[in-house]
Order: C-alpha cells, then sequence, then structure tokens
C-alpha cells in the first residue's frame, strides 16, 4: 500500500498544490486501504491523513497502516476544514467527479477566503489503470469464484426454470464459493430475451432451443469479477451453433492480438471487422468490446471506438463480443485478462470451445 501512495506523491509533484481532498471512497480504499465507506484522505508531500467517523475508528486502526487517524467531529467538513488550517494549506485539489455542488459549497463558505479549491480529474483513477500485484491477485481470485458458481448453476438449468430463479443460484454459489456480495445484477436472458445485451432476468421460463446468456461475476475483497457465458437448452440448431462459433473466433482474435501499447479502439476493430465480415455489423454489436474492471466494475481504458489511449500493461480488462439479433436472440463470450507486455494472461477458466448443450 505504501507503494501506491508514494507513486501518487510523485504524480502530486506536478500538480503545484500544498495538498489534496480525495473524497472517492474507491480511490480512498486504494490508496488507504480502507475499506469503510465514510471518510476522506488529505495527501501532500509530507502528510498522509485520514479522516472518519466513530463507527469506523476501530476498523481504521486494523486496515490503515501509513496513515494518521484524525478523528472526524460532529461535521466532517468543520473537521477537514481545521485540518486544513493546522497544514496551513491554501491550494487543495479535490475530485470533480466525486464531490457534491453542495459539499464544495460547504467546504467553501468554511474555508478562509485565501484558500483555493481546484477542480481536479482523474487523481488516481489513472494510477489505476495499472493494477499491481495485489490487485490482480484479488481480481484473479474473484473471477475463479465465479468460475465455480457458474459451474454449480448449469446443472439447474432445464425447462421450465425461470431467468430469475437461474440468476439467483448463480448469486447463491457465488457467496457460497467465498464472494462478499455481487459485482453487479446478475443478467439471465433466455431465448428472444437473448437479444438484449443487458436484460434483466425476468420470470419468463426456459423452454427447450432456448440461448441462455448468464452475465455476472463475484465481489471479493472490493475487486470486481465479469464473465459471460451463452449456452443452449437441448441440442442447438446449426444456426445457433454457427453464430456461437462467429463470436467465439472474433473474440479469440482480439484476445490473441491483444498486448501492451494497443490503443483500445485497435483492439475493438479487430473484433468488430470480424463480426461485420460474417454479417454482424452494426447494431447487431453495438457495444464495446471491453472495459477495465477492478475496484469499480467499469473502469478506463476501454476497448472501444472511442477509445484513443494505449492500454498498458497491467491493465485487467474484458474481452465481450456479442451479436445480438432482435426476436431471435443473442450471444455474448466474456473473459477478464491481464495485458502483458507480449500478450495476455485469461483469468476465466469457464469452458468456452463449444456452445454448451444442456
Ligand atoms: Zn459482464
Ligand atoms: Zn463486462
Amino acid at each position: 500500500m505504501i507503494e501506491r501512495l508514494q507513486k501518487f506523491r510523485e504524480n502530486l509533484k506536478n500538480l503545484n498544490l500544498d495538498g489534496v481532498l480525495i473524497s472517492n471512497s474507491e480511490n480512498s480504499r486504494y490508496l488507504s486501504g480502507f475499506s469503510g465507506s465514510s471518510g476522506v484522505l488529505l495527501i501532500s508531500a509530507d502528510t498522509a491523513a485520514i479522516i472518519t467517523d466513530f463507527r469506523y475508528w476501530e476498523q481504521v486502526s486494523q486496515e490503515v497502516k501509513d496513515f494518521q487517524l484524525y478523528k472526524q467531529g460532529p461535521n466532517l467538513w468543520q473537521s477537514i476544514v481545521a485540518l486544513v488550517q493546522k497544514l496551513h494549506w491554501t491550494k487543495i485539489g479535490f475530485e470533480a467527479a466525486t464531490l457534491t455542488y453542495q459539499d464544495y459549497q460547504t467546504f467553501c463558505n468554511l474555508v478562509p477566503k485565501n484558500v483555493q479549491l481546484i477542480p481536479q480529474n482523474n487523481l488516481v483513477e489513472h494510477q489505476r489503470w495499472v493494477k499491481d500485484t495485489a490487485e490482480i491477485a484479488l481480481l484473479s481470485t474473484a473471477e475463479q469464484i465465479t468460475d465455480r458458481a457458474f459451474a454449480e448453476t448449469l446443472p439447474i438449468i432445464k425447462p421450465g426454470i425461470k431467468e430469475r430463479e437461474i440468476a439467483l443460484e448463480f448469486d447463491h454459489q457465488l457467496r457460497l464459493q467465498g464472494a462478499e456480495g455481487n459485482s453487479f445484477t446478475t443478467i439471465v436472458v433466455s431465448g428472444a430475451r437473448s437479444a438484449l445485451p443487458h436484460g434483466e432476468a425476468s420470470d419468463k421460463k426456459v423452454a427447450v432451443g432456448d440461448l441462455v446468456t448468464i452475465d455476472g461475476g463475484a465481489l471479493f475483497q472490493g475487486y470486481h469479477a465479469d464473465m459471460t457465458r451463452t449456452v443452449v437448452v437441448g441440442k442447438g440448431s446449426e444456426e445457433q451453433k454457427r453464430l456461437y462459433q462467429v463470436v467465439l473466433q472474433a473474440q479469440e482474435l482480439a484476445l490473441q492480438s491483444l498486448k501492451a501499447g494497443l490503443i483500445g479502439f485497435e483492439v475493438d476493430k479487430i473484433a468488430r471487422d470480424f463480426l461485420s465480415q460474417h454479417g454482424y455489423g452494426g447494431d447487431k454489436f453495438g457495444h464495446g468490446l471491453g472495459h477495465s474492471v477492478g475496484l469499480n466494475i467499469h473502469e478506463s481504458p476501454r476497448l472501444a471506438v472511442t477509445e484513443q489511449n494505449p492500454i498498458p500493461a497491467g491493465a485487467v480488462i474484458t474481452v465481450e463480443p456479442g451479436v445480438y439479433i432482435p426476436g431471435w436472440g443473442g450471444v455474448r463470450i466474456e473473459d477478464l485478462v491481464v495485458v502483458k507486455l507480449d500478450g495476455i494472461r485469461n483469468l476465466t477458466a469457464s469452458p468456452k470451445k463449444e456452445l454448451i448443450e444442456l
């Protein structure tokens, strides 16, 4: 954790600020290790302070090593301002994407007139693009839990079971296998509904011949897994098997090409062009190829037509091509991978070579 703080301080040097206020809870957790939901960090070249309330004082002392605890009084903003004045900070950066306008106003009203509050973007997020060894280990565990939950869920997928019941079983298995929760609400869509990329699990009963897409993941020590598989109930039709193989080949092609230094849109284009050549262009693959994953389920950099940034070594990112045909159904296959200088390491082990027939 101290390495993360040191690196963050290196980046701070270029900003010409006395210090920064970190109020985003994922950024706070990343830098300090504190997993509570209420608290802020104040960081400068020689200060690392965490302010939180009574509920978390015990927890902070267990989780946080490199920050000095300042106990919050009755009002968080009064406590922050008291510390800022004690530190003689006059140029203070804050996270523009996190601090609400209401809190900003409170802060402005409480600080002396000579104190400047300067909005900052991606103060910590950019550092989080490259996952360190500890983060990769947690993401790998989260994905392994997801693999096991998926395997345990497959046997219950039979004609007559509701999508909602499949999602519930998957969630139950995630928890049994060690997840602290879900990465996001589990998606289960079947039959014609499998053409909904982010459809909610409904009361629809699964029927023979239905494609069933399951997209979900374990939350483990704050880190998110993300995995999608599409299976078929009973024997798959030739058309279903053919589409499945096209989506799989698009994914394999992207996985084989992906390595550090490629621009996000270039990787997206590899899968997108392949699907277009097979008649599945445009709206049939209407979302990006992938997104980074970490303390948040959707992070940058992304594999998408709009992504102009190179993917760094150490990024952990999904590769999830899909084809959606309204009224007929869809197929999506999603793996989570670590990007390396010379390729990738796939964290997902759930089978995918053939369309699984249940
Ligand atoms: Zn997903
Ligand atoms: Zn995803």
